[in-house]
């Protein structure tokens, strides 16, 4: 490995640690959640949203908002993912571009975040729910606080 993989992720601003970036960091865990669906799984639709929201380069504005949305919804309203995807297929059915066209560096971006995926535990299940759980909650915090995002 180069140092240059070593230096902080240029998106969500996470330092490597023992020589991982966050992208192996969210390989390890998503690859638990697959091995164990019911327990380590049971928070899949939560994973892929806090880390896609961390590393929006490619979205589109439209779809970093529906996630965040989506993401208080669950966190907040506790609403099951199976209650959320029916809401997100009628969303998709209505033509919500999920890729951005402009070039990344034209977003706008947070480079401080209170939790990274560097900081979720996979010690256990337990750990590793109330981490993920956690990091959401964070995340959500990170987005309200966010003054110059409604300026746009
Ligand atoms: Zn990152």
């Amino acid at each position: 490995m180069s140092p240059d993989d070593l230096s902080p992720c240029p998106q969500c601003g996470a330092a490597p640690l023992d020589g991982k970036t966050c992208k192996d960091k969210y390989g390890e865990i998503l690859a638990l959640e697959f091995q164990e669906p019911a327990v380590f799984g049971a928070v899949h639709h939560i994973t892929v949203t806090c880390y896609n929201l961390q590393h929006p380069d490619f979205f589109s504005d439209e779809a970093i908002e529906w996630m965040e949305t989506s993401l208080r919804k669950i966190i907040e309203e506790g609403l099951s993912p199976a209650e959320l995807r029916k809401s997100a297929g009628k969303r998709t059915g209505e033509g919500m571009k999920v890729r951005r066209r402009t070039a990344p560096a034209e977003v706008p971006r947070r480079s401080r975040w209170s939790m990274t995926v560097m900081d979720v535990r996979a010690d256990n299940a337990e750990v590793y729910v109330r981490d993920i759980r956690a990091w959401a909650r964070s995340i959500l915090d990170d987005l309200s606080g966010d003054d110059c995002r409604q300026a746009s």
